[in-house]
């Protein structure tokens, strides 16, 4: 059975708790050790699928069709671990399962009760793979003290009780803020926070103490003193100028040997930490810069595209440049020509979204990248608007549009060449969907293969003509218009195995034109960056080269 690390948060949220557990992790395989992250959210969502990006960032989609949390996304950055659905759970989750069992009548008529029937629930969670890994790392959402995490602080707590000792270990990240006025780091909230683990009967066994400014050995003694930990678990976590330095600024500050120590694993295995090394050196050691637009609609909040911006990082590194991310607002330029807002860029990125807003100026950004000669790649709906703008502009197709729009609108505007899809083939089964399901988790989701045409562009950039990507969405460029746009020039390179559903175009007679129906970015690693980020960023050198 695995070795279990849960990682806690206090004093404040957004302290890179998901970032210490995905750098943790790798660290530990740096040791030679196997490891799964997984992360329980404490919100009532069922997933977060149904959310707002605006709220909640982006939602990362696992290849067996989970919609989960972005931190899925940094676990599996770093570790190169494909997510599974078992990895996320949400209070939400736990709660159905248990009404559910309820309704069923697998209480036998016993009332149901947080305790145990809740906390009962989410050790099952817990248990889940246990026995596959060497270590199970597991990130509770939230800070210590929140109403809707008590349950699973709750369950943690008779987990570690229940498990043979020294089987689990907790790992609790703080803020320690700094007073400008009398120059000094404060740890009385990390006190507090501890102490708040403390009265629900939680003890960590290391601390992770993000600060802005150096932390002396002085209060690094003290918090061992007043939190009950030892002094070389009191770990140090300074901002950092890229999120992969992670992995080696918490090795130099001894995390993983924090952690091993308090498994009282000894000897430590050495670390292997080349691969990190590589990648800090591809960070710092650049020459040249790229300019991406990425043309969204929720450009006010970075983490909705979160990993489209990391894959263009990995896409830099494996061409030693620095790619300069800006993100434009496709709304703006609805109505208005879309030149003086894209001229510059060195390449166009289209992403995924949901809904009609800001459609009309992507589709003029696809427009603007075809004529003007300028790299292009579009992700999903940046497919489906790059396909209704050859439709309209080349084919002269003049109402050509998406089926999604005109069902927001209540209305009949568009000839759909971008159609809802009602059944479709997943390996060897028929999924079916109606118009009326709910929301939730009504796509095509996860891993599906594709082939790719020989000789095309694409198949070029993968070195391969079968591959699998995945999904998240509920409209498909209809197969109907495939004659028609192929005669201009639009070749669909990628189809599904059956032939039905277009996965890839590309314009023939551009040099970086390619429209992708999955999620490329979801699958890049800093160590293993995507292939079409990988040429899509080198294509965009080359156009900064021309100018
Ligand atoms: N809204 C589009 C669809 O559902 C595209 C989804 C996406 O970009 N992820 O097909």
């Amino acid at each position: 059975m695995a070795r279990y690390i849960f990682i806690t948060g206090g004093v404040v949220s957004s302290l890179g708790k998901g970032l210490a557990s995905a750098a943790l992790g790798a660290l530990l395989q740096a040791r030679g050790f196997s490891v799964r992250l997984r992360k329980l959210d404490p919100y009532l969502n069922v997933d977060p699928g149904t959310m707002s990006p605006f709220e909640h960032g982006e939602v990362f989609v696992t290849d067996d069709g989970a919609e989960t949390d972005l931190d899925l996304g940094h676990y599996e950055r770093f570790t190169g671990v494909a997510a599974r659905k078992t990895d996320s759970i949400s209070s939400g989750r736990i709660y159905s399962n248990v009404l559910e069992k309820e309704r069923r009548g697998d209480y036998l008529g016993k009332t149901i009760q947080v305790v145990p029937h809740v906390t009962n629930e989410i050790k099952n969670f817990l248990r889940i793979g246990g026995d596959e890994v060497d270590f199970m790392l597991c990130e509770i959402g939230g800070t210590v003290g929140d109403i809707e995490g008590l349950p699973f602080f709750e369950a943690i707590r008779q987990f570690i009780h229940e498990r043979p000792r020294g089987e689990c270990i907790l790992m609790h990240l703080t803020l320690l803020p700094y007073l400008a006025a009398s120059g000094e780091l404060k740890t009385k909230p990390t006190q507090h926070s501890v102490k708040e683990l403390q009265s629900i009967g939680l003890a960590p066994d290391v601390l992770v103490c993000r600060s802005e400014h150096a932390i002396p050995e002085r209060e690094r003694e003290k918090i061992a003193l007043f939190c009950n930990v030892r002094k070389e678990a009191v770990i140090p976590a300074y901002d950092l100028n890229s999120i992969y330095e992670a992995p080696l600024a918490y090795h130099r500050e001894g995390l993983d040997q924090a952690v091993l120590d308090a498994f009282q694993i000894s000897p430590a295995p050495r670390p292997d930490l080349r691969k990190w090394e590589d990648v800090v050196d591809r960070i710092h050691n650049t020459d040249g810069e790229a300019n991406i637009a990425i043309v969204g609609k929720y450009t006010q909040l970075e983490d909705a595209y979160k990993s489209i911006k990391e894959a263009l990082v990995h896409g830099g590194m494996a061409n030693r440049v620095k790619v300069n991310v800006s993100w434009v607002d496709a709304e703006v330029f609805d109505k208005e020509d879309a030149a003086p807002y894209l001229e510059g860029y060195h390449a166009i990125l289209v992403p995924g979204g949901f809904g009609e807003r800001g459609t009309e100026g992507k589709i003029k950004a696809a427009e603007f990248a075809r004529t003007r000669k300028i790299p292009y790649l579009g992700i999903c709906l940046g497919m489906q608007m790059a396909v209704i703008e050859a439709a309209r502009n080349v084919a002269g197709v003049s109402r050509a549009g998406s089926e999604e729009f005109d069902h927001e609108a209540g209305e009949k505007r568009f000839e759909p060449v971008v159609y809802h899809l009602k059944e479709w083939i997943q390996g060897n089964h028929k999924v079916e969907r109606k118009a009326t399901d709910d929301k939730g988790g009504t796509m095509r989701l996860g891993a599906y293969n594709a082939t790719l045409a020989s000789g095309s562009k694409v198949a070029d950039v993968y070195g391969s003509t079968q591959i699998e990507e995945r999904h998240r969405h509920r409209y498909e460029v209809d197969i109907r218009y495939r004659e028609k746009l192929e005669t201009c020039g639009l070749a669909f390179s990628g189809m599904s195995p059956d032939g039905r559903l277009p996965e890839i175009v590309e314009w023939k007679d551009h040099p970086w034109f390619i429209g992708v129906q999955f999620h490329p970015e979801l699958k890049s690693k800093p160590f293993d960056p995507h292939p079409l980020f990988r040429d899509f960023v080198r294509a965009a050198v080359e156009t900064s080269r021309l100018v």
